[in-house]
């Protein structure tokens, strides 16, 4: 079973990889963006972290609405609504449950990231952060490390598509060849899970 703990865990090493990884993720955002996405996330976590340590929710639930809450009012880019609704709406789906499976789990993130699709109006194949998200939620029912795989495989195989949505989409044709740097950031999301996990 999946309590609080887990959940704060899962936000603490998003934010930490998130740190790791910033200047690759804004870099990948400078061919086919502006460059800013890496310090948009910093921000995002740094904040997540720090709300969840000075309020310290008693449920998964409460947990992950928080850290939406917080994404959603702390990063101005496109990406901030998008996670903000990706964990505000897992948070709603698990209830106020004290401790949640990992089916009831994978249930509630397949509800986050219908409302990601229904908000930014992006579907498989848009060359966006979905690209990642959709392979691991349909992993997820094989396990966290299943879940991490499958967000890789989904992030690396943006690159030859051609944007779609968001600000890589004006890019037309010349946004092939690029890596998503949402699609990205969601695989380490999802990384993030497995390392909560202990695995
Ligand atoms: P901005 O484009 O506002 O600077 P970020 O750079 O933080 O925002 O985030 C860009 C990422 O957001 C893209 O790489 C893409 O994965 C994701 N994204 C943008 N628009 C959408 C959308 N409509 N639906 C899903 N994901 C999107
Ligand atoms: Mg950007
Ligand atoms: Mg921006």
């Amino acid at each position: 079973m999946l309590d609080a703990d887990f959940f704060r865990r899962w936000m603490t090493a998003t934010a930490a990889s998130v740190d790791r990884e910033a200047e690759r993720l804004t870099a990948l955002d400078s061919p086919i963006g502006d460059a800013d996405h890496g310090s948009n996330l910093q921000r995002g976590f740094h904040a997540v972290t720090a709300v969840l340590e000075k309020e310290a929710p008693a449920t998964p639930g409460a947990v992950l609405v928080l850290a939406g809450r917080q994404l959603i009012s702390t990063v101005g880019g496109a990406s901030g609504p998008l996670y903000g609704t990706l964990l505000r709406r897992t948070g709603k789906a698990l209830g106020e449950d004290a401790e949640v499976s990992e089916g009831q789990f994978a249930d509630a993130f397949r509800a986050g990231v219908d409302a990601v699709m229904a908000l930014g109006g992006a579907a498989p194949g848009d060359k966006t952060m979905i690209d990642a998200l959709i392979p691991a939620v349909d992993a997820l029912g094989d396990g966290f490390g299943a879940a991490r795989a499958a967000a890789e495989e989904g992030a690396l195989a943006t690159t030859p598509l051609q944007a779609r949505k968001g600000r890589a989409s004006y890019l037309g044709e010349r946004s092939i060849g690029h890596q998503d740097p949402g699609a990205t950031s969601s695989s380490l999301l999802v990384a993030a899970l497995a390392e909560a996990n202990g695995e």
